[in-house]
Order: C-alpha cells, then sequence, then structure tokens
C-alpha cells in the first residue's frame, strides 16, 4: 500500500475538494491554501519530483499546464493573472515528494525577487 498521500487522494482513500480530473490530471484545493485561489495539480502517476520527470512524460507535463490555464479560467482568475509554482526537493520546499504545480492567485502577488513566491 502507497505511503503518499497524494497517491492516496488519487485513489480516494483521502479526501480532497476536486476542482478538475481526466484520465491522467487530478487537481483539488490545497488544504492550507496561502491565496484565495491555491489549486495542487497532480500527475495521477507517482513521479517524486520534477528530476524523476522523463522523456516519456512529456504529454503528462504539457497535461498539467493545459489544466492550469482551464481550472485558471474556470475560476476566473486567468485574465487578472496567477502564479504556477513547482517546488523541487529540500532547498525547493518540497515537502511532499508526489510531483504537484501550484497554482495560486485571487490576490496581487509578490514579486519573486523580493523573495515572497507565495
Ligand atoms: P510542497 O511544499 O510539497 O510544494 O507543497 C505541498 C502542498 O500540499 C502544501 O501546500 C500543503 O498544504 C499541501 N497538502 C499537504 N497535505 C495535503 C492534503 O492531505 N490535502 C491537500 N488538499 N493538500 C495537502
Ligand atoms: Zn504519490
Amino acid at each position: 500500500m502507497t505511503e503518499c498521500i497524494f497517491c492516496k487522494i488519487v485513489e480516494g482513500t483521502v479526501p480532497s475538494k476536486k476542482v478538475y480530473e481526466n484520465d491522467t490530471v487530478l487537481a483539488f484545493h490545497d488544504i492550507q491554501p496561502a491565496a484565495p485561489v491555491h489549486v495542487l495539480i497532480i500527475p495521477k502517476k507517482h513521479i517524486p519530483t520534477m528530476n524523476e520527470v522523463g522523456e516519456s512524460d512529456a504529454a503528462l507535463i504539457a497535461e498539467l499546464f493545459a489544466a492550469a490555464r482551464h481550472i485558471a479560467r474556470e475560476l476566473g482568475i486567468a485574465e487578472a493573472g496567477y502564479r504556477l509554482v513547482n517546488n523541487v526537493n529540500k532547498d525547493g520546499g518540497q515537502v511532499v515528494y508526489h510531483l504537484h504545480v501550484h497554482l495560486i492567485g485571487g490576490r496581487k502577488l509578490g514579486t519573486l525577487v523580493s523573495g515572497d513566491v507565495s
């Protein structure tokens, strides 16, 4: 049995507030939102980090971004703007080791140069 919390969300053994799903991708609201909109977009397949993404995952990565565009439109923040974040390993601030893209928006975000990326 998997110990990965996001695999459990994919399996449905851990509940989540889903916002989008297709055959390969799932998106749900972050349990600790950093902004009015904070959605996590994940591949259903377990990939620990961006470092383990391979050539054969190109279509899957494109799907994550397609889902992000779709969700941003659906939630009404596409025009105002939003941020997509992928944290990698310890220094990147990764806590859950199942690849995910944060879709963050609904307010004016800090600039990257200020160090506030949330
Ligand atoms: P990371 O720091 O790994 O990029 O981000 C992990 C994110 O997953 C955090 O923003 C955290 O709030 C969120 N998270 C952790 N556990 C759960 C959970 O069980 N359900 C949901 N919806 N989000 C979670
Ligand atoms: Zn997983």
